[in-house]
C-alpha cells in the first residue's frame, strides 16, 4: 500500500489517544492486491491521507493517460448485459444488527459478521436468479487468516471470497454515527465485489483492456460496486436504522468520497460527482438494473 508518511504519523497519534478498545495502528507495507475502499474526507478527515491502494493489476500503466483517447466500447456481454442486470430489486432480508457500532474491535467484528450475514441473504436469491452459483462472502479482520494485505480501510479478497476489514479505521474518532453509517457503506461496496466475482464480471472487466484505458474500466467496477451496495442499503433502511440523522450521514459520506481527494493518487475509483452519481442510482432504485455502469457514458465514470 503507497501511504503517505505524513498521514501515516497523524493516524499513529491519533489512535494513540483515542485508545478505547481497538488494536494499535500497524506499520505500512506494500500496496495490496485486492479490490478496496474508495477514498472518503468524511469523518475521520485523517483517512483522506489514508488513501487505500489502488486494485491489483495486471498490465503496466502509463503515468499520465492521454486526456483525449476514449477506451473502447465495452462488447463484453458478461459485463453490459449481465442477468444480474435482471434479477430485480433486492428485497429485505433478515438481520438482526446493534443500532450502533461501539469503538471496539469486539463490537466491530460483531457487527461486520452480522450485516455481512444480512448480505448474504438478501443477495442468495437474486445471483441464483441469474444464473450463477451462490456462495456466501466470509469477513475478517486485516491481519488475521486470509487477510494479510497491509491496513486499507476495506478491501475484498477475491481469491477467499472473504472481506477484510481494518477495524482502526473506525475507531479514530468518538463519532458512533459516523462509524455505523461508514461501516454500513464500505462493507456494502465490499459485499458488491462479491457479486461482481460470482457473476463473473470480476474476471472479465479488464480483459482485452488496453493498458492505458485500464483506469476507466476500473472505475467502472468500483462504482458499479458501490451502486449495488447502496441498492441494499436502500433495500434494508429498516435494519441499518437509516433515520434522517444517520441518512443525513450517508448523503454526507457518499457526495464528499472520491479519487479527488487523493489529487495525487490514480484515479481508479472515481470522482466525488461520479461516486455520489453512482450510488444515488442504487439508492433510489434498490434494483441491479441501475448499476450497469459498463454500458454508461465516459463522463459518468470519470
Ligand atoms: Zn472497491
Amino acid at each position: 500500500m503507497r501511504r503517505d508518511s505524513i498521514g501515516f504519523v497523524v493516524v499513529v497519534v491519533l489512535i494513540a489517544l483515542v485508545g478505547g478498545g481497538c488494536s494499535g495502528a500497524r506499520p505500512a507495507r506494500e500496496r495490496p492486491s485486492s479490490v478496496s475502499t474508495p477514498r472518503s474526507i468524511s469523518k475521520p478527515v485523517v483517512t483522506a491521507t489514508v488513501a487505500p491502494a489502488p486494485p491489483a493489476t495486471k498490465k503496466p500503466r502509463p503515468a499520465t493517460p492521454s486526456p483525449t483517447r476514449r477506451a473502447p466500447v465495452i462488447k463484453d456481454p458478461v459485463l453490459v448485459r449481465n442477468k444480474l442486470y435482471g434479477v430485480g430489486k433486492v428485497r429485505a432480508a433478515a438481520c438482526a444488527l446493534p443500532a450502533d457500532v461501539a469503538k471496539s474491535d469486539a463490537a466491530l467484528t460483531s457487527y461486520g459478521k452480522a450485516l455481512v450475514a444480512c448480505m448474504n441473504r438478501a443477495w442468495a436469491p437474486l445471483i441464483t436468479r441469474s444464473g450463477s452459483a451462490f456462495r456466501p462472502a466470509k469477513i475478517v479482520a486485516n491481519d488475521t487468516g486470509v487477510c494479510t494485505e497491509p491496513p486499507s480501510t476495506a478491501f475484498y479478497n477475491s481469491e477467499f471470497e472473504t472481506i477484510c476489514i481494518d477495524w482502526d479505521s473506525y475507531c479514530v474518532e468518538n463519532a458512533a454515527s459516523w462509524r455505523t453509517v461508514q461501516l454500513q457503506t464500505d462493507l456494502a461496496h465490499e459485499y458488491g465485489h462479491h457479486l461482481q466475482l460470482l457473476t463473473g464480471i470480476m474476471d472479465n472487466y479488464d480483459l482485452d483492456t488496453p493498458s492505458w484505458a485500464q483506469l476507466e474500466h476500473e472505475r467502472r467496477l468500483e462504482l458499479q460496486a458501490s451502486c449495488l451496495g447502496a441498492a441494499f442499503v436502500a433495500a434494508h433502511r429498516n435494519a441499518l436504522a437509516f433515520t434522517n440523522w444517520r441518512l443525513n450521514e450517508w448523503e454526507q459520506i457518499v457526495t464528499t468520497t472520491g479519487d479527488d481527494n487523493a489529487p495525487t493518487g490514480p484515479r481508479d475509483h472515481g470522482s466525488r460527482t461520479s461516486y455520489s452519481y453512482w450510488n444515488h442510482r442504487g439508492f433510489r432504485s434498490a434494483d441491479p438494473s441501475s448499476c450497469n455502469t459498463f454500458t454508461a457514458a465516459p463522463g459518468w465514470v470519470s
